[in-house]
Parts: C-alpha cells; structure tokens; sequence
C-alpha cells in the first residue's frame, strides 16, 4: 500500500495553500474534479471573463496579498472602490441598507429610525414594543432575533430578513446569531444618525482587487508553489479508517500520517462512520447565472442585492464594471435550500425568469443575451447553528485525535474568505513542520 506523510483532500484554495506552506516536502493533494480551484474556478466565454459567483478579494494581511503577487507575473490586479447599492421601492439605496435609511422615502425613514431608538432602548414604551419587533428585552437567542433587537421591527423586515432569507433559504432563528460573523455589517444608532451627514458607508471590503484572468489566477499562485506531479486529479476520497490511518480513494487505498481536509464536514463525518447528528449540519445552495449582453448598461455601479421577494435573485454583479468593458456582463444569484430540486430544466425555466426580473428592475432594456453559463454551489453558505457548533467541535477533536484535520470554508464548516482559508492552511501547515 501507497504511504504518505501528509494526504491532503481538495486542491481548492484551502488544500492546495496547505501543499504550498508545507516545507516538509513528502504529501499528495487528491482532487475530485478534473480541474484545480474549488470554488474559486473561472469559466472565459466569448470574451466573457467570469467566475462560480463573484469573488472578490479583500486582503487584511499585507503579506499575503504580496506572496501572491509574486506568484502572478504578467497579470494585471485591478483595485477597486466598492460601489453597492440595495434595490428598494424602485430606486436604488446605499449599502448597508441599515446605514442609509434617511435615503428611503421619509415614513419609511421615520418608521425604521422610530423602531431602530426604541429597539435599543431599555426604556421601551409599551406601543413600540409592538411596532418596533421584539427589542431589546427578548434578548438575542437567534439571528432573526438579533436583528430585531439591534435593528428594529422597520430596517429588520424591510431589509434584513428578507434579504438573508432568500439567500439562506431557511428560518433565520434557527441561525446563530453570529452566523455571519464579521461579515455582517453592525452599526448602532450613533453610526447611523452620523451617517445621515457624512456619509461612512466603509464595510470589511471597501476596495476590493480583481485580477484580469479572473479568480483562478490566485489559485494559480498558490499553485506554483505545490511540488510538481503531487496533485491527483479526477480522485475522490470515498472512506477512511481512522484507526488504521488508511484512506479509500475512487483509484486505491492511501496509509498517511496525517489527513488534511476541506471536503464539506458532513461527507467527511460519514467517510470516517463516526456516529453523529446528521440533522446538525444543512446549508443552502446558490445558483449562478453568468450573462454576457450585446451592450453596456449602467456605470458605476458594482453590485445590488435584492431583498424583494417578487424578484428572483437576491443579488446581481457587474463585471463589466469592474473590468471597464464595453459590454454587459453580469452574475446572479439565486438562493435554495439544499434540498431544492435545481436540474437542467430548472436552470432553463429559472434563466428565463431571471432575464425577466432583470428588464423588470431596469436593469437591461433591449439587450441581447449573447453569452451564459451557470453552475449551482452546493453547499455554498452553510447554516451556522448552535447545534452545528456543538457538533463540529466535538467531532473535530475526535478526527484530530486520529491526525484528520478538517479546514476550509466547508470542512470548518464556517463563513470566511479565500484569505481566511490561506491564513488557516498556512498556519496549519507550520504547526506540521514544527511538529
Ligand atoms: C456565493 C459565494 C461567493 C463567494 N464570494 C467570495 C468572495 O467574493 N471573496 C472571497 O474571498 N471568498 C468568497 N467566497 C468564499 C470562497 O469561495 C471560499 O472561501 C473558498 O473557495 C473555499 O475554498 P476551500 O478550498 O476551503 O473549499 P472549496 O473551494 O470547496 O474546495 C474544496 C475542494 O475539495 C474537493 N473535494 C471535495 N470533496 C472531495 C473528496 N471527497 N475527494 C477529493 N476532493 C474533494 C472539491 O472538488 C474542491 O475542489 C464565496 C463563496 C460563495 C459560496
């Protein structure tokens, strides 16, 4: 039998960063698909440049960003300053939606900002305790419950839930209240009402980069720096044997000293036949459409979510803004549970829909549709419960105590960047080598 010191599963960002960092030279990367990238894949069509989503890059750690740029010769990175917008009543809102509500028409702004003191205030009279949601007093048990507590009744269910819903497709109080972590946009009442003057809409990701290639070229890099010949692709992890420290792949059986792993949790947890609860773990599924048109269409503008539940996606992108082309180029995304039947009939009936959605919002008038492609992301945002918290971290130790080290977006089983995902592998695989 075939023995390795380090078998990693997935070349997407997290396992092939992992290979990468690793000095100690004796591991093999197997890959279920036949092309490298993960989610962070991108398809070129027709002069198209497009990704599985829209991924942009928000780089906190200054030597990454560099690491990589090193590892990308030739190719162009652009920068650019965020322009987001929510779709709202028919015009178009600044994001976030619960920092710009002196922009929506002024009931509506009086309501949100009524319901947004109230909410906060310990002092809540009995009439807005019913008009401002369920305040402050009810506490924070679950996400839904949160947003009602630090938001208000108003900004809540005009922005927040149903936005969060159609993306998550699921009853947000069953979310933990931390489910997006740093990726939700707080702010108080001391933000938002200083943000009526002087605008301060800066969020985690302000500018963004993009490279020209599109996302794949960052796995690229990261690539470059994994031993040649030492990624198997078109190999899929079917089974382990956690005592035996044996892994069955789709082409033979692989002994390893350690298992390093961002395959979604769910499926490792049953590779391995360790009881647990299933239940814990359910996310939603996104489906993709990329869009090339005919002809350009708005300017300055680099994406719109859309909280409307007459409307099919709950965000869109511009691509062509980004990359200052003369032609349309849009992604949209549609929300599902992870249950949703989405096949090939689905997509057609659901492209028809989306492209009606989009002359509906204004978004297109008499453009033509001259290039497309979709994927479907499953698992794409996965649902962050107390009881997946629980279960994760009880599970985890057991893998870990077997030398299975589950990481990235799904095996972390998390919200998070790429760039999270090159900080774990990178320190993941120095605790190896000091090891
Ligand atoms: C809709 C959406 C938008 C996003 N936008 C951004 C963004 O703008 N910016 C950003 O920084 N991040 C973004 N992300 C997050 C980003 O996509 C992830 O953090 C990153 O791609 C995760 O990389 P990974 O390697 O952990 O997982 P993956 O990309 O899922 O890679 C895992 C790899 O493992 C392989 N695999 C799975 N099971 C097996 C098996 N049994 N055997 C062998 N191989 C297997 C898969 O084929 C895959 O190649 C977005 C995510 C989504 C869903």
């Amino acid at each position: 039998m075939e023995s390795v010191r380090h078998l990693i599963v997935g070349a997407g960002i997290s396992g092939l960063a992992t290979a990468a960092f690793l000095r100690d030279s004796d591991y093999l990367v197997i890959e279920a698909a036949s092309e490298i990238g993960g989610y962070c894949k991108t398809v070129k069509r027709d002069g198209f440049t497009w990704d599985y989503s829209g991924h942009f890059f928000h780089f906190k750690h200054a030597d990454i960003e560099a690491w990589l740029r090193e590892r990308m010769p030739g190719q162009t990175v652009r920068t650019v300053e965020k322009k987001t917008f929510i779709a709202y009543g028919g015009r178009l809102v600044d994001f976030p939606f619960q920092k710009n509500i002196h922009q929506l028409p002024q009931d509506e702004f009086v309501e949100c900002l009524y319901d947004l003191y109230f909410a906060r205030s310990s002092d809540v009279p009995r009439e807005a305790r019913s008009s401002a949601g369920v305040g402050k007093l009810a506490g924070e048990a679950n996400f839904k419950e949160m947003l009602y507590a630090r938001f208000g009744r108003g900004i809540a269910e005009k922005f927040l839930i149903p936005y969060n819903e159609k993306l998550y497709a699921c009853d947000l109080a069953t979310l933990d209240k931390d489910a997006m972590g740093r990726f939700f946009p707080h702010a108080d009442l001391t933000d938002i009402i200083r943000n009526m003057r002087v605008a301060d809409n800066a969020s985690y990701n302000a500018t963004f980069t993009y490279p020209e290639g599109g996302a794949i070229e960052y796995v690229k890099a990261i690539a470059s720096a994994v031993r040649p010949g030492a990624i198997a692709k078109d190999e899929r992890l079917v089974a382990i044997d956690l005592r035996q420290r044996v892994a069955k792949t789709s082409r033979r059986e692989i002994r390893f000293e350690r298992l390093v792993t961002s395959a979604p949790f769910g499926e490792l947890v049953r590779m391995t036949g360790l009881a647990h609860d299933a239940s814990a773990f359910t996310w939603n599924k996104v489906l993709v459409f990329n869009l090339g048109f005919d002809k350009k269409a708005a300017r300055d503008r680099h994406w719109i979510y859309y909280p409307s539940r007459d409307v099919s996606f709950y965000r869109i992108g511009y691509y062509d803004n980004i990359f200052d082309a003369d032609r349309l180029s849009l992604y949209v995304e549609l929300g599902f549970a992870k249950d949703a039947r989405v096949d090939a009939a689905d997509v057609e009936r659901l492209r028809a829909r989306v492209l009606d959605d989009l002359k509906r919002e204004g978004v297109i008038d008499d453009h033509r549709l001259v290039a497309h492609h979709s994927v479907v992301m499953d698992p794409a945002y996965v649902h962050i419960t107390r009881a997946s918290i629980a279960e994760h971290a009880r599970l985890s130790r057991i893998l870990k105590a077997h030398g299975v080290y589950s990481i990235g977006r799904y095996g972390g089983w998390t919200y998070c960047s790429i760039e999270d995902n090159i900080v774990e592998a990178r320190a993941l695989a120095a605790d190896f080598d000091a090891a």
